[in-house]
């Protein structure tokens, strides 16, 4: 079944190449749409494109930079003439408590995972608005919901929950022009972000407070935003899915 055939989607911090952003990528390209990358590097970016197969793009843009949001989004507008999927990936983390956070890394993780969520949106609603359907997807985390983690400091789980309201509010504004906007909140996934940073000792505690006893994958949070990208789920919006295993339960 192609859940996307046809559609053009952007994913945002796309290039790691074991992260969530490279595997949803991969999931909407299997199912039929065609993926632009976002993502720092430029080479990064188009290596992870050509990756996917033909006729995907890779461009180099930094979220915290509106106007370069605007130009990747005009970009893509004009040579696909729509755009029916933004999946707001990029993010960035600290492992501080609150006294270690200086006023840099406060801007800097909120710039990222908060300001980039917003601008990038901001590029692409005009089109959304316009054609009358579109479907944008947050990446939040379970930290927003219970406040910390292993990884993210107090500035993370702060960035994340204001990531959860900008999707209410985006999704109520955005409605009546049946564009939806739904969040995902993973748990513990194992990526870049989470490899090679635990002890055995602290990864079997981690896994201990997750009731079905593993930690996700990239595709977990794959197969959640490609119902959140397609027409299976056409009737959420303002949304936020928990992918964790269990872990609020
Ligand atoms: P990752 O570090 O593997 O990938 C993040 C990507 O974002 C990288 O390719 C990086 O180059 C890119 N990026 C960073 N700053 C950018 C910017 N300013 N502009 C454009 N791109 C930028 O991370 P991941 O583990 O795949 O996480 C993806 C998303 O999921 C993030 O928003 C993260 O906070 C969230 N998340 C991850 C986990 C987890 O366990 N891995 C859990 C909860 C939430």
């Amino acid at each position: 079944m192609s859940l996307l055939s046809g559609k053009f989607a952007i994913v945002t911090g796309a290039a790691s190449p074991r992260g969530l952003g490279k595997a949803t990528a991969r999931a909407f390209a299997d199912h039929g749409a065609t993926v632009a990358i976002l993502d720092l590097d430029e080479g990064n970016a188009k290596a992870a494109a050509a990756d996917l197969g033909d006729g995907h793009v890779g461009i180099a843009c930094n979220v915290t930079d509106k106007a370069a949001c605007e130009a990747a989004a005009a970009q893509l507008l004009d040579t696909w003439g729509r755009i029916d999927v933004l999946v707001n990936n990029a993010g960035i983390t600290q492992p501080l408590k609150i006294m270690e956070i200086e006023p840099g890394n406060y801007d800097a993780v909120l710039d990222v995972n908060l300001r980039g969520t917003l601008y990038m949106t901001q590029a692409c609603i005009p089109a959304m608005r316009k054609q009358k359907a579109g479907s944008v997807v947050n990446l939040s985390s379970v930290s927003a919901q219970r406040g910390g983690g292993i990884f993210g400091g107090p500035h993370y789980s702060a960035a994340k929950a204001g990531v959860l309201g900008l999707t209410k509010a985006m999704a109520r504004e955005l409605a009546p022009d049946q564009v939806r906007v739904n969040a995902i909140c993973p748990g513990f996934i194992d990526t870049d972000i989470t490899a090679g940073k635990l002890t055995d000792e602290m990864r079997a505690q981690v896994l201990a407070g997750i009731p079905m006893g593993r930690a996700g994958t990239a595709s977990d949070v794959a197969g959640c935003a490609l119902f959140l990208a397609s027409d299976l789920s056409a009737y959420c919006t303002g949304t936020e899915v928990d992918v964790n295993g269990g872990s609020l339960i």
